[in-house]
């Protein structure tokens, strides 16, 4: 696939990634960093960087 078949952008496309992250404070409230970000749960779909649109899968798909 090389554009959106929906709005023919070349940006190309994102996958969404959730991810964990601690936010650290100190017993007075103030700010103290945070953990490294751990990932949660990786989505499989591709979405089009342009609209947001689901790109639909690559293999089979003719339309
Ligand atoms: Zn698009």
């Amino acid at each position: 696939m090389k554009k959106c078949p929906y709005c023919c952008s070349t940006k190309g496309y994102y996958m969404m990634e959730r991810v964990r992250r601690a936010l650290h404070f100190t017993f007075d409230d103030e700010p103290d960093g945070a953990t490294e970000d751990v990932a949660d749960y990786t989505g499989r779909r591709k979405y089009c960087r342009e609209c947001g649109r689901i790109l639909p899968r690559e293999k089979g798909g003719t339309e």
